[in-house]
């Protein structure tokens, strides 16, 4: 039987664990640091010993805050805190602090890109905040199960769409938004291979027009945002092919498997949890003051939308150039500071874009590291609009020099290496001469309408001038003299 996949459309609402950058837990002083030796950040309180209580970190509430902001949030005044209970080895109180009735942030939206490349909004739900558990690893050794609980405690944020994306491709772009956020924010690393941003997908399929939903599962254990959108597909073929063939989608979560490709059973409905969500009795309600939203606003960093705006207004960058320099937050900032010293925003964005991304990628390496002062671009870029050197011997050649030798000029580099080109006319027009001088008949040939021969010549001053004379000045000195 050859199954229509089209006749249905695919329902999915997302699930993003942001795990804060904050230098201490959610509600105790120990340490968040990744990869330390197992076990060696926990207090009593992380371990949940009686007697103990726990206090928030301010710094959690100021990064909820932000994000709430970023997210076109509404902040909640009276925030209370709820504990959610359940056993398991890897969670030593036996129920986590997080957020219930009273989510910090409540809406909120942000435009994604859909498949025919048109902007999407998508609504979220909340935004709570809660801790993380401790790690349980089950494959180091044979017999036992090991605990880690180096990360009980640590902060994190919930981030819960409304069930409105409805390709993975749109849950692709939306997980790709959401992670630069945060690196813009400042406030999460967005390293899904780390763990320090996870997505769990919810996912339903129902046929096209239909209004209500159907059952969803829930899928889980992605590490990239690659894998979200593998996942999604994965399950939505599953789940459309489980309905051709008469079944019934069970309500489950399952576990996906990046290594065999496939998606299978974690836990079905009727293992389903109790929370027996109440109050915590250890917090009091933290109250946000509207003061304290706006002195948090005021203080936000650009983010890449308004960085787009001007990119694309102010600067009249392209939509290509706009998204590829606001992809990261350290590109954007290196061009902001070239611009400090230049206008040619364009070129700018163009030796951006090109060499330096480059460089790059080919060394693994972020801009951070690449050394060389912004305000050398702008010097680069003068050379280039001088005259003194070519824009792709400037990117081939120059640049890799001023990556060796950051401290020098662009303009020293370029005189130490015999880059910088003859624009003197009398210099070229000796070349060109003798560049005639040694091909007669095809200066004769040129004469006769073989124009195409003007290339030869060019070569052959190129040759001579050891590539250093102006394309342009030699072009021109070459028609002059051929058609004497
Ligand atoms: P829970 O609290 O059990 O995780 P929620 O109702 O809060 O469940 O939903 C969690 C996520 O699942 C949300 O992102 C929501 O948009 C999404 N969701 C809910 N119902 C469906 C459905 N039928 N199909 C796809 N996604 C859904
Ligand atoms: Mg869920």
């Amino acid at each position: 039987m050859s199954i229509d996949y089209t006749k249905y459309e695919t329902v999915i609402g997302l699930e993003i664990h942001v795990q804060l950058n904050t230098l201490s837990k959610a509600y105790c002083s120990d340490s968040t640091k990744y990869g330390s030796a197992p076990n060696t950040h926990i207090s009593p309180v992380s371990l949940g010993h009686p007697g103990t209580l726990p206090v928030s970190n301010a710094k959690v509430l100021e990064s909820a805050v932000k994000l709430g902001i970023a997210l076109n949030c509404t902040i909640r005044e009276r925030n209370e805190y709820a504990r959610k209970n359940y056993f398991y080895a890897d969670l030593p109180k036996g129920y986590q602090i997080t957020q219930d009735k009273t989510p910090i942030c409540d809406g909120g939206f942000i435009f994604v890109t859909d498949k025919e490349g048109n902007p999407k909004r998508i609504d979220l739900t909340r935004i709570h905040m809660e801790e993380d558990a401790g790690k349980s690893i089950h494959d180091i050794d044979p017999f036992d199960s090991l605990i880690d609980l180096n990360r009980a405690g640590v902060a994190l944020l919930e981030i819960v769409t409304e069930p409105v994306l409805r390709t993975s491709e749109e849950a692709y772009s939306f997980v790709t938004e959401v992670r630069k956020l945060v690196r813009y924010l400042d406030i999460c690393d967005g390293n899904m291979d780390e763990g320090s941003m996870r997505c769990d997908a919810n996912i339903s399929v129902r046929l096209k027009g239909e209004t209500e939903l159907r059952n969803r599962v829930e899928v889980k254990n992605m590490n990239s945002i690659r894998n979200v959108q593998k996942a999604i597909d994965l399950e939505v073929k599953r789940q459309i092919e489980v309905y051709e063939n008469n079944g019934e989608v069970d309500q489950e979560t399952r576990n996906f498997n990046a290594a065999k490709n496939e998606t299978s059973v974690l836990r079905s409905k009727e293992d389903a949890h109790d929370y027996r969500y109440f109050p915590e009795p250890d917090l009091s309600p933290i109250i946000i003051q509207q003061s304290y939203i706006s002195e948090i606003k005021s203080g936000l960093p650009a983010l890449p939308e308004e960085l787009y705006a001007k990119y694309t207004k102010e600067y009249s960058l392209s939509d290509y150039d706009a998204r590829n320099l606001t992809d990261t937050k350290g590109i954007a900032l290196y061009f902001e500071d070239i611009l400090k010293t230049t206008k040619e925003y364009k070129m700018a964005a163009n030796i951006v874009m090109g060499p330096i991304k480059s460089h790059l990628n080919e060394k693994a390496i972020t801009i951070d590291a690449l050394g060389i002062d912004p305000a050398r671009i702008s010097e680069l870029i003068d050379l280039i609009n001088g005259g003194k050197i070519s824009s792709s011997k400037a990117s081939k050649e120059l640049f890799p020099l001023m990556v060796k030798h950051p401290d020098l000029t662009p303009l020293q580099l370029a005189e130490e290496n015999q880059l910088i080109q003859d624009s003197d006319n009398d210099a070229i027009l000796g070349f060109v001469k003798q560049a005639i001088a040694k091909f007669p008949d095809k200066a004769e040939a040129y004469k006769g309408g073989k124009k195409n021969l003007l290339g030869l010549f060019m070569g052959e001053v190129m040759k001579l001038s050891r590539g250093k004379a102006d394309p342009k000045s030699t072009n021109q000195l070459l028609r002059e003299e051929l058609e004497k």
